[in-house]
């Protein structure tokens, strides 16, 4: 990707915090039956306001180059969670005036077919940005084909490239999840320099990019996982803690900090209620804050996506530009 300072500058580069605004404020609002002083740090003000903004410079950009930004969601096979996933998305494009664009491989996918397909879609001056099912159906991985896409487009910051530049420290589209983690703690009414975080979680999609963006907000980080001795004796360190390990219930309110700001990524499905990585009943008696879940990292994740549909947009529209002039 190449380095572009981005016009809009609330759209810039999203590792800069982005300032409060009345309408992206964190709701602050003690968690009801909770006598403790835990606020909950809710995701969907966060939300409205990024999409509001999305769908303002989504009209801009239909007004000056006659086209909308879009988004190509490609499907690689039957996958519940991913069909969901899509869903929102595609409802959230229409919301801000995207135009989601469904590219389907089921049946005859292969690694060859995908790769082509990426290509096509990397190639398309139409498609703005392209979002992959994942996980990959069997027979299938991510690091077989990822590189056969722009990294222009990669708006969910799947590539190499990406997560490369976004260890460098240069800029890039970091995935939507962990992007959606960091900005609802910007927007949480603590300066997160120089605080020791803990992100429980060492995912390509999640753990890792959050544990790079919270080192960009000069935190000190300390990354767990499932091989880590006494996760305890981390959590209870971390004025920040982001838990992104698909394990119901893992944090508990006594390996909580008392005051520490809780991001829980976590989605589980427990008897039939979403539920998150957080005891939320014991974490809410010890967190000075903490997301809701479902309600919280969620609803954030999908504006921060099309936020980034609008950010490649523009640049290849600038690229498209610059090649003509040349
Ligand atoms: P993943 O690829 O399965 O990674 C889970 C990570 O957690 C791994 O690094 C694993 O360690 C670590 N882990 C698992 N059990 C642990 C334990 N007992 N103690 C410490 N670390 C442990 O999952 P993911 O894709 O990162 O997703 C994580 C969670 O976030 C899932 O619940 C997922 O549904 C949710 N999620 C939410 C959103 C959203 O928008 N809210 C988006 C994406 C994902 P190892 O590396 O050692 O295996």
């Amino acid at each position: 990707m190449t380095a572009i300072a981005d016009p809009v500058p609330d759209m810039a580069a999203d590792d800069r915090p982005v300032a409060d605004t009345p309408d992206t404020a964190v709701a602050d609002r003690p968690i009801p039956g909770e006598p403790a002083g835990a606020r909950l740090l809710a995701g969907s003000p966060i939300a409205a306001g990024i999409r509001d903004q999305v769908a303002g410079d989504v009209e801009a950009f239909r007004r000056r180059h006659g086209r909308r930004p879009a988004l190509a969601v490609l499907r690689l096979g039957t996958s519940p969670a991913f069909e969901l996933y899509a869903r929102q998305i595609v409802r959230t494009c229409t919301r801000v005036g995207i135009e989601p664009r469904e590219s389907r491989l089921d049946g005859r996918r292969s690694v060859a077919r995908v790769r082509q397909r990426l290509r096509e879609l990397s190639l398309d001056p139409d498609v703005s940005g392209v979002i992959i099912q994942q996980p990959f159906p069997r027979g299938l991985s991510l690091g077989d084909v990822v590189d056969a896409l722009d990294s222009d487009k990669d708006v969910d910051g799947i590539t190499p490239i990406s997560a490369g530049r976004l260890a460098m420290g240069l800029d890039a589209f970091s995935p939507a999840t962990a992007q959606a983690a960091v900005e609802i703690l910007d927007r949480a009414g603590r300066d997160l320099e120089g605080l020791d975080a803990v992100v429980v979680g060492r995912s390509n999609v999640v753990g890792r990019p959050v544990a790079q963006l919270l080192l960009r907000r000069h935190c000190t980080v300390t990354i767990c996982h499932s091989r880590t001795r006494d996760l305890a004796s981390h959590t209870r360190r971390a004025d920040v803690l982001v838990v992104a390990a698909g394990s119901p219930g893992l944090v508990t309110g006594s390996m909580l900090k008392p005051g520490a700001t809780v991001v829980d990524i976590g989605i589980n499905v427990v008897d039939g209620r979403i539920v998150g990585d957080v005891d939320a009943d014991s974490a809410c008696a010890v967190a000075g804050a903490i997301t809701p879940v479902p309600g919280g990292v969620g609803p954030v994740t999908n504006a921060i996506l099309v936020r980034h549909v609008m950010i490649a947009a523009r640049r290849l529209a600038e690229r498209e530009t610059r090649a003509r002039r040349s």
